[in-house]
C-alpha cells in the first residue's frame, strides 16, 4: 500500500463482503481497539488436505437470525491467544481471506470466535484496515447501507428452508420428570429443535484443537446451540464436567458448570452469600465431635437444625429439639463421617418458607411452601403444599443478590421469614417446575426457554412452527 492512497472513511458499522468464503454481505462492527479481526464462527473442525492444516466452520451471515448458514473452508495461518474485550482469553484458529469494502478488495487475517457474545458477527480489527481507512465512529454505514429486500434476494434462499429454531439439549437424567417434560413441551411449541440426554450417556474428548461431547449412540452433540443442565446431586461431579465441556465447544449452557458447582455445596454457598452480607441463619460447621458442644451453643442452643451438606429436597434436615438430641444426632452423623451444618432454628416461620423462581436475575414466580401436619420442613417433597404469594420488596432484593452472587442464570431461591427479617436458606440450581407452575399458574419452562433465546439473539416472531410440524407440513 503507498502512502499516497486515498483513505476513505467508514463508521463504527459497515456492510462487507468476504468472497472466498462465499459470504456476499455481512455486517461489521470497525472496532480500531481490537488488532485482530473477527468472525463468530460455529461447528469449527480442523482438518488436513494435501499435508496443510485447514477450518470447516459455519457462519450465521445475518445479524440477530439463525435462519441462513455458510458453510465456509480456509487454510489454517495460525492458532493464536486472543483477548476479547470481555477482557476473556482463548486460543483461536486464525484464517487469511479476502474482505471487500468500498470496493476494494485485499487480504486480511481473521479469528473464528465460537462464543456468540460479539453481538456482531464480525469485528473489523486495526490490522485489517492497513492504512486504507479512517474510522468515524459517531457515524454507521458511511459507505452505504444494504436494504432487507437486497439481503432476502442474497441469503433468502438458504434462510427460507430453515426455521429460526435452536437446537437445544436438555442435560438431565429421567425424562420422564415433569420439569424435564415441561421444557421439552415449551421448547418444541417455540419451534426449537429439542433434545434429552442422559448424563450418564454423554462422554467427552479432551483435545486443544477440537474438543468433542459424544453420545451413547454415536452421536457427536457438538452442533448443539444451547443446553439446560438439570444435573441431579448424585451427578453433580460427572454432570458439571460434561457441562464444562459444552462452554468450551462454545454451547450456550443456562447456567455454567462452575456456578452449579459453586451452588452445590451447602457450606461454600452459604459463605460466599454471607460474604456478600446477605441475611442467613445463623450456622455453625466443624470437624471435630469434641467441638459438638460450643457448636449447639453458637447457634443459641436447642432446638435446632441438623443439615447433611450433601442433603436435598429436605432429606437430611433434622430438628433436634433438646440440646441432649442434638449432641447425639451430631455425634451420631460424625461417627458416619458424614458433613453437616448445625444452624438456629427459626422457629417463628411456622413450617413455612418462600421459593423465588429466578430467571436472568428476576423473580419469574414466587410461592409459600406449607409443611404438613407435624412436620417442620416446608419441602414439597416432604409433603408440604405451596400457593401463591406476594414477597417483598426486600425478600425480593434478598433472592437477586443471592443469584448475583452464585451466578446462577436459572434457580430456585428459598427465604425463610424470621423475626428479624427474611433469611437466605439456601439456592438451587435446577430448581423443580411442577409446583411453582401449579400454584401460580405461570408457564416457567416457557420462560425459561425465551431466556435462551434472548442470549442467543433469537427474536419470538422470527421462530416458525417447530421443526417435527415443519417436516409434517412439508410432507
Ligand atoms: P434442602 O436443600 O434439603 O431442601 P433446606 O435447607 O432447604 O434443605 O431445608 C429444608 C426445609 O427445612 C426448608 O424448606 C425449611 O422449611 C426447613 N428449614 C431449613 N432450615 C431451617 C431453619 N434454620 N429453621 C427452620 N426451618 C428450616
Amino acid at each position: 500500500m503507498s502512502d499516497q492512497t486515498e483513505k476513505f472513511i467508514v463508521g463504527a458499522q459497515e456492510w462487507c463482503a468476504l468472497p472466498q468464503l462465499d459470504v456476499p454481505v455481512l455486517k461489521a462492527r470497525v472496532d480500531s481497539g481490537a488488532r485482530t479481526s473477527a468472525i463468530h464462527a460455529f461447528n469449527i473442525h480442523p482438518f488436513t488436505r494435501n499435508s496443510t492444516l485447514w477450518v470447516r466452520f459455519d457462519i450465521h451471515p445475518l445479524q440477530k437470525s439463525r435462519r441462513a448458514i455458510v458453510r465456509c473452508e480456509a487454510p489454517v495461518t495460525d492458532r493464536r491467544i486472543i483477548k476479547s474485550s470481555n477482557g476473556s482469553s482463548e486460543k483461536r484458529f486464525v484464517i487469511t481471506t479476502a474482505l471487500t469494502l468500498n470496493g476494494q478488495t485485499w487480504d486480511i487475517e481473521l479469528s473464528l470466535a465460537n462464543r456468540d457474545t460479539m453481538g456482531f458477527r464480525m469485528l473489523l480489527g486495526r490490522e485489517a484496515m492497513s492504512g486504507r481507512m479512517l474510522v468515524d465512529s459517531a457515524d454507521n454505514f458511511t459507505l452505504g447501507c444494504i436494504t432487507d429486500e437486497e439481503i432476502e434476494l442474497l441469503y433468502g434462499n438458504i434462510a427460507n428452508n430453515r426455521s429460526d429454531g435452536l437446537k437445544i439439549g436438555i442435560l438431565a437424567s429421567d425424562p420422564k420428570l415433569y420439569s424435564n417434560r415441561r421444557l421439552m413441551e415449551a421448547g418444541e411449541k417455540r419451534g426449537h429443535d429439542m433434545q434429552f440426554f442422559n448424563i450418564r450417556h454423554c462422554y467427552m474428548k479432551l483435545d486443544a484443537d477440537c474438543p468433542e461431547v459424544h453420545y451413547r449412540d454415536g452421536r457427536i452433540l457438538n452442533d448443539l446451540d444451547a443446553i439446560i443442565p438439570r444435573i441431579r446431586p448424585s451427578m453433580t461431579f460427572y454432570g458439571c464436567a460434561i457441562t464444562r465441556h459444552f462452554e468450551s465447544l462454545g454451547t450456550f449452557t443456562c447456567n455454567s458448570a462452575d456456578a452449579i458447582t459453586r451452588s452445590r455445596d451447602k457450606l461454600y454457598s452459604l459463605q460466599l452469600l454471607q460474604k456478600r452480607g446477605l441475611d442467613i441463619p445463623i450456622t455453625g460447621y466443624a470437624n471435630s465431635p469434641s467441638d459438638t458442644e460450643n457448636l449447639i451453643d453458637m447457634v443459641g442452643g436447642a432446638p435446632l437444625i441438623v443439615k447433611l451438606l450433601e442433603g436435598t429436597q429436605g432429606r437430611g434436615v433434622v430438628l433436634a429439639e433438646t440440646t441432649k438430641a442434638a449432641e447425639s444426632v451430631i455425634n451420631a452423623m460424625k461417627s458416619l463421617h458424614a458433613n453437616l451444618l448445625v444452624q438456629e432454628y427459626i422457629k417463628e416461620a411456622e413450617g413455612k418458607d418462600l421459593r423465588c423462581f429466578m430467571i436472568d436475575g428476576k423473580v419469574a414466580a414466587a410461592i409459600q411452601r406449607h409443611a404438613a401436619d407435624g412436620e417442620f420442613r416446608a419441602n414439597l417433597h416432604q409433603g408440604g403444599r405451596a400457593e401463591l404469594t406476594k414477597i417483598t420488596q426486600e425478600e425480593k432484593q434478598l433472592a437477586i443478590k443471592a443469584v448475583r452472587t452464585l451466578d446462577l442464570n436459572v434457580a430456585g431461591v428459598d427465604i425463610i421469614r424470621s423475626e428479624r427479617g427474611p433469611l437466605l436458606l439456601e439456592v438451587n440450581s435446577s430448581p423443580g417446575l411442577e409446583g411453582i407452575e401449579a400454584a401460580t399458574g405461570k408457564d416457567v419452562a416457557s420462560l425459561m426457554i425465551e431466556s435462551i433465546e434472548r442470549k442467543m439473539g433469537v427474536c419470538r416472531n422470527q421462530i416458525a412452527a417447530s421443526p417435527r410440524q415443519a417436516t409434517a407440513a412439508a410432507g
